[in-house]
C-alpha cells in the first residue's frame, strides 16, 4: 500500500501480529464504519505516526492508520482489500479477469512452457523484445531496470558486459497486463491512478518509443574498442 503521505513509502501487506504490537493492549475502535484492535505506533516509520489494525475476531492485520506528524488528527485509512491492485493503489474497481495464459495464443502459452517461462519475472523478461509489458505490482512499486544492448540485440533485467541500463517503459494502455502471482489479470477501473505510473510523460504521443530515446550514451571507459564490430542496426522489437 502506497503511503498517502510519501509514495516512496510503501506498506507492506502482511495479516500477522507485529512484533511491536505483540502483547499490546488495544480498546476497540470503530475506524470508517469497521471494528478493529488498534497496536501501537510502528517504530519502523518515521514519516507518519503508522498504527496498524486488527480484526477484532480473527486478529489478523487489516489496514493500518497514517497519521501526519504535524497534526496527528489528519489520519488516512489504509485497508487491505480484495486484490493486490485494490490494496496497493488503495482503490476500488480493479476486476480480477482469467488467467494470462488463457489470454495468449496458444503457441505463446506452449513456447513459454517449453522454456521455462512460466513467473511473472520471467514472462515480463521475454516481453523486453516485444512492446507488451506484464505488470505487477512489485513493477508498480519500484520500475526495474533493464539492460540492453543494441548491437547484441538483448534486453534483460540482468546487467551484462555491454549492456546500458534504462528504467522499463512502458507501452499505449492496451498493450499493458496487470498481472498478479499466479498469472490472473486483471483490469484497472476508469481514471485509475494507475496510468500516473505506467505512461510516459507525454500521453499525447502513444506512439514514442521511451527506451529508444532514454538509453544513455554508453560511458566511456577505456579507449578500447567496442567489443561490437558488426554495423549499427534498427532498433530490436
Ligand atoms: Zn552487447
Amino acid at each position: 500500500m502506497f503511503s498517502t503521505i510519501d509514495r516512496s513509502i510503501v506498506y507492506e501487506v502482511g495479516t500477522d501480529i507485529t512484533e511491536n504490537d505483540i502483547n499490546i493492549v488495544s480498546d476497540l475502535w470503530t475506524m470508517e464504519d469497521r471494528q478493529v484492535y488498534r497496536g501501537a505506533r510502528d517504530p519502523n516509520y518515521t514519516h507518519a505516526n503508522v498504527y496498524w489494525l486488527y480484526d477484532p475476531d480473527s486478529l489478523d492485520r487489516v489496514g493500518l492508520s497514517e497519521h501526519k506528524l504535524d497534526d496527528p488528527s489528519d489520519v488516512a485509512l489504509l485497508w487491505y482489500k480484495e486484490n493486490p491492485f485494490n490494496t496497493l493503489l488503495q482503490e476500488d474497481g480493479w476486476v480480477e479477469g482469467e488467467s494470462f495464459w488463457s489470454k495468449v495464443p496458444s503457441h505463446v502459452y506452449e513456447q513459454c512452457l517449453a522454456e521455462g517461462w512460466t513467473t511473472p519475472a520471467a514472462v515480463a523478461e521475454r516481453c523486453l523484445r516485444g512492446s507488451t509489458r506484464v505488470v505487477t505490482v512489485d513493477t508498480l512499486i519500484a520500475k526495474p531496470k533493464v539492460y540492453s544492448c543494441a548491437k547484441c540485440k538483448t534486453k534483460s533485467f540482468t546487467k551484462s558486459a555491454c549492456s546500458t541500463e534504462s528504467t522499463l517503459d512502458f507501452p499505449e494502455k492496451e498493450k499493458v497486463w496487470f498481472i498478479d502471482e499466479r498469472m490472473v489479470v486483471y483490469t484497472p477501473p476508469a481514471g485509475s491512478s494507475v496510468w500516473s505510473i505506467t505512461q510516459p510523460q507525454s500521453p499525447s504521443d502513444p506512439s514514442s518509443q521511451p527506451e529508444v530515446q532514454t538509453v544513455p550514451v554508453q560511458p566511456v571507459e577505456s579507449v578500447d574498442e567496442s567489443p561490437h564490430s558488426s554495423p549499427p542496426e534498427t532498433h530490436p522489437q
